[in-house]
């Protein structure tokens, strides 16, 4: 009855400590943190298949429980505008992945709505040896990469020290709006820092998990990508 705790408890059977794409949003859904739609495609028919019912233009992900960086080994294509594009990206993704490793296990390829280009904020959580689950949140790209410009709160947080979350880091006047650039969905991005902190309190065993990115909106917000390590 409970879909976190079955994705959790298989995970475990089979000894895979790094949760699928599929199953992190899956669990993410759950707790009504928003998702790019998704199919998980077999072959190239089916991914042309989904993409017709998601609509274009897609994004085209492998789907490995060997492959935890799926950039970093030509596993994404994004921006795929017809039937074409989606068979190309299919085995051109499959030729890079088996380019990187030959032995990595192919589980299919996801195949997901695009979400228009935003602002890009991250919403992580991590296991803390002294103070248990704490979650995190920064902007995506340079600002978390090279600036560090990240906070930390030990979970379970209040809708106010969401709030305090975000207007803390340096990049907040980012999100409210500079030049031509409107102000973004802040409430939205609260949202989903309450939600991972409540996931994380139910679900002790996770070890680590990363919204990378949420693209936000001016209303509501996405998260393109989603990684569990569990302990
Ligand atoms: P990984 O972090 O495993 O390399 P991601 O799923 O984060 O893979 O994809 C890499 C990048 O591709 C993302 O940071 C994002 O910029 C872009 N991307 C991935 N999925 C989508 C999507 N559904 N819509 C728009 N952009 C996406
Ligand atoms: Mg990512």
């Amino acid at each position: 009855m409970n879909l976190t705790a079955d994705i959790l408890s298989q995970a475990r059977r089979e000894g895979r400590k790094a949760l699928l794409e599929t199953e992190a949003k899956k669990i993410c859904m759950e707790y009504s943190i928003p998702v790019t739609k998704f199919e998980l495609a077999k072959n190239e028919t089916e991914a042309v298949k989904d993409a017709d019912e998601i609509g274009y233009p897609v994004v085209l992900k492998i789907v490995s429980p060997d492959i935890i960086h799926k950039s970093d080994v030509g596993g994404v294509v994004v921006d795929l505008k017809d039937e074409k594009g989606v068979q190309n990206a299919y085995n051109q993704i499959l030729k890079n992945v088996k380019k990187h490793n030959a032995e990595a296990r192919i589980i299919g390829m996801l195949v997901q709505e695009m979400a228009p280009p935003s602002t890009e904020v991250i919403v992580g959580a991590i296991k803390d040896p002294q103070f248990g689950p704490s979650v995190m949140f920064g902007l995506g790209g340079i600002f978390v990469e090279v600036l560090k410009d990240v906070t930390f709160r030990v979970a379970p947080i209040t809708r106010d020290e969401a709030c305090e979350m975000i207007s803390e880091v340096k990049a907040y006047p980012l999100l409210k709006g500079y030049r031509n650039t409107p102000p973004v969905d802040i409430g939205a991005i609260a949202e989903i820092l309450l939600n991972t902190s409540k996931l994380v309190m139910d679900h002790q065993e996770i070890k680590e998990l990363d919204l990378n990115p949420i693209m936000v909106y001016e209303k509501g917000a996405k998260t393109v990508d989603a990684r569990i390590i569990l302990e």
